[in-house]
């Protein structure tokens, strides 16, 4: 049973539930085939309640891969300098 107490409770909202995980692990983000895999992973995100919620938690464990929160490593990377920075 989840203990809605827990922090993690919002993956029970989570849009990507049901839909194949290899769509949020693009092999090569940088690389031009991959970039409809990557824009079709944000466009679930982009629909998704818990959006903020993954991105916070996504940021806060230093995610090293794949799309959560409707970001890629690289823009996480981005944030986290933003945010250190402030
Ligand atoms: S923001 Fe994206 S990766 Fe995060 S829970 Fe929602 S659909 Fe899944």
């Amino acid at each position: 049973m989840i203990d809605h107490n827990d922090d993690e409770h919002w993956t029970d909202d989570a849009a990507c539930r049901g839909v194949d995980p290899e769509l949020f692990y693009p092999i090569g983000y940088a690389a031009e085939v991959f970039k409809h895999q990557e824009a079709q992973a944000k466009a679930v995100c982009g629909g998704c309640s818990v959006r903020a919620e993954c991105l916070d938690w996504a940021l806060r464990a230093g995610e090293p891969d794949g799309i959560w929160g409707g970001t890629t490593p690289e823009e996480r990377r981005y944030l986290r300098r933003r945010i250190a920075a402030a």
